[in-house]
């Protein structure tokens, strides 16, 4: 069991693939990425990623999260998402959907039952403003072609002020008549992202917003989730909220991360990481190294912030850009 010093057990890890992505959406890409940047060059193999996710399994991890920067634009995404298939796990991924036609049947031969596809607008010229990439009707064809195909399907907003908060009542009516799954994911901060205060949009304010429109009702949730969810009166799909920001969530906090360059983080937001894939490639036990830093994690948010109020200066934070870590 991974337990930490606030008796948090640890069962979900996400594990970022590659760092690589063929969209340049502003919130997640720093600044600062230099053209043409090259992906780390110590990525962790296939066969690294089913060791170290292997041992993760054998510590109580029964939930795992392909991600990246975009995982299925790395060469092998397929080998691994069927390697990691055989381990006894719930597999799932987080995807920008622009080539999830080509990974159908290899999720389908993996059992992987729900994809998180990541959709911020539904206007194609603003989707184009945000991705850097005109990639808007392959991703929508791509949520149908799931639906289509039974898988369940979780559609990533993330939502900033004067960008795209005016569309949210436009996600809730999308669920009306398809089962989708909006998920309205609060701007968060990290390094080179131009994040500030007055761009989040919280979670009160897209409730009350919705309740302008709609009648909903809360439904259940899990101690570990990070998403408050709802659905509106008789409508297909459902909504929810991810309050990083102004809500956190930590006290059930259920996740682990491990970047493309095989650096475990115990949060999002930690400040430190501790490097799995040295130690394995060294031919050490990894099993201490795992469960040691799953011990340090701090109580809330990385220990790096404790509201929206008590954070400014994002440039302050310690972190890599969102691409860098794996979302
Ligand atoms: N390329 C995949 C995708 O687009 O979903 C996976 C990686 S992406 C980093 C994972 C998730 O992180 C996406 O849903 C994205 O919207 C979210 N994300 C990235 N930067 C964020 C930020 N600054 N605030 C909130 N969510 C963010």
């Amino acid at each position: 069991m991974l337990t930490d010093k606030f008796n948090r057990t640890h069962t979900y890890l996400r594990i970022s693939i590659t760092d690589k992505c063929n969209l340049r959406c502003t919130y997640c890409n720093p600044i600062d990425l230099p053209k043409g940047y090259f992906s780390v060059s110590n990525k962790m193999s296939p066969d690294e990623i089913e060791q170290i996710a292997t041992t993760f399994v054998k510590n109580g991890i029964t939930k795992i999260r392909l991600t990246g920067g975009e995982p299925l634009v790395r060469k092998d995404a397929k080998e691994i998402i069927l390697r990691l298939a055989k381990l006894n796990v719930e597999l799932a991924i987080t995807t920008n959907g622009v080539y999830v036609n080509e990974f159908i049947e290899v999720f389908k031969q993996a059992n992987i039952k729900t994809v998180n596809v990541s959709l911020d607008t539904l206007k194609q010229q603003k989707n184009l403003l945000i991705t850097g990439r005109n990639e808007f009707d392959k991703v929508h064809e791509n949520i149908n072609l799931l639906l289509q195909n039974d898988f369940t399907v979780k559609v990533n907003v993330v939502v900033m002020k004067n960008t795209n908060d005016n569309e949210i009542l436009d996600f809730v009516e999308w669920t009306k008549n398809q089962p989708v799954h909006v998920r309205f994911i609060e701007f968060m901060p990290f390094s080179g992202n131009n994040w500030s205060n007055d761009k989040v949009f919280n979670y009160k304010e897209i409730l009350q917003l919705i309740k302008t429109k709609y009648k909903y009702e809360n439904l259940q949730q899990d101690k570990s989730d990070t998403a408050m969810k709802f659905k509106a009166v008789n409508h297909k799909g459902t909504f929810a909220i991810i309050s990083t920001m102004s809500k956190p969530f930590c006290g059930g906090c259920n996740r682990l991360r491990l970047t493309t360059d095989g650096k475990m983080k115990n949060c999002l937001f930690s400040k430190t990481e501790v490097d799995i894939l040295t130690a394995l490639r060294n031919k050490e036990n990894i099993e201490p190294l795992i469960q040691q830093c799953v011990w340090d994690k701090e109580e809330i948010q990385g220990g790096q912030f404790n509201s929206i109020n008590g954070i400014n200066d994002a440039l302050a934070i310690k972190n890599r850009s969102m691409i860098f870590i794996g979302g």
